[in-house]
């Protein structure tokens, strides 16, 4: 795939850094984007930079290009922007995968509207202003392969978390109608919608409710960053040419088969 380009949001870190790194294997040049926003403090945008120059390090490690972009997809122009970037860099995009997202876990009840507002700005609209800008380009090549991180908390819903279910779920009908619109001009679009993985989202829960939770999945483990990697590396290879519009879960079977 050394002749392809892939933008992954939210790459410095966690799943998005273990796509960026499987996608690097396979030979494409990567857009590495970090979240950068004029609302955080340039301390924090610079540390969030950091954390992306080092992915970029690995990937320049394993013989393929890398640029690092900082974007905050939540915001249309900033989306519409990391997108152009990353064809003025690296000369076109062939793969998008929206990655990049947030959770604010809480009771309906006490959720505010700003709290509402950014996790679907950030998780839903942001992989709507990221595909909207690609896919103009795509459909010039003829040629695209999107894929969005949902949720299983997107399939079956999950208490604290009502908006991010939202966001997720929305994730899914956003796909297989993208795929409807793009399959003729060569573009496939699909959901990978990941279980529990262990990375900075997820460091947050206890070690009870860690063990609750693994027991809970058949395979008796929790996943890796590594484990969503695989899917989405195969979803954007040639072997997956012929699938679009479809969802796979990366659960270890959570919640029994
Ligand atoms: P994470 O470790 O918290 O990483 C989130 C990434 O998104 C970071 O690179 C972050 O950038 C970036 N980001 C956040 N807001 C952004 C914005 N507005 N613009 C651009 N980038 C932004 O999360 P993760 O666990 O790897 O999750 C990755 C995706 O998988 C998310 O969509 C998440 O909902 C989904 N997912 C995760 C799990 C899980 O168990 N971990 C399960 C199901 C689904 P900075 O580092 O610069 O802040």
């Amino acid at each position: 795939m050394s002749n392809r380009v892939a933008l992954i949001t939210g790459s410095s870190r966690g799943i998005g850094r273990a796509i960026a790194l499987a996608l690097a294997q396979e030979g494409c040049q990567i857009a590495v984007n970090y979240y950068e926003s004029s609302q955080v403090e340039d301390e924090v945008n610079a540390a969030h930079r950091r954390d992306a120059e080092e992915v970029a390090r690995e990937i320049e490690a394993l013989g393929s290009k890398a640029v690092v972009l900082g974007a905050d997809v939540s915001c249309s122009q900033s989306a519409q922007q990391l997108v152009e970037q990353t064809v003025k860099a690296l000369g076109q995009i062939d793969i998008l995968v929206n990655n990049a997202g947030i959770n604010k876990d809480n009771l309906v009840l006490r959720i505010s509207d700003e709290e509402w507002d950014q996790v679907l700005k950030t998780n839903l609209y942001g992989a709507f202003y990221c595909s909207r800008a690609a896919v103009k380009h795509m459909v010039r090549r003829r040629y695209g392969r999107i894929v969005s991180i949902s949720s299983v908390v997107g399939v079956s819903g999950n208490a604290g978390q009502v908006h991010y279910a939202a966001s997720k779920s929305g994730l899914l009908g956003f796909t297989y109608s993208l795929a409807k619109e793009y399959g003729r001009r060569g573009i496939t679009a699909n959901v990978v919608a990941p279980g529990y993985i262990q990375s900075d989202m997820t460091a947050q829960l206890s070690d009870a409710q860690t063990a609750h939770i693994a027991d809970r999945i058949v395979l008796g483990r929790l996943g890796t960053p590594e484990d969503v990697a695989g899917v989405v590396a195969f979803l954007v290879s040639p072997r997956a040419d012929y699938i679009t519009g479809q969802l796979i879960r990366v659960d270890g079977g959570l919640g029994g088969l």
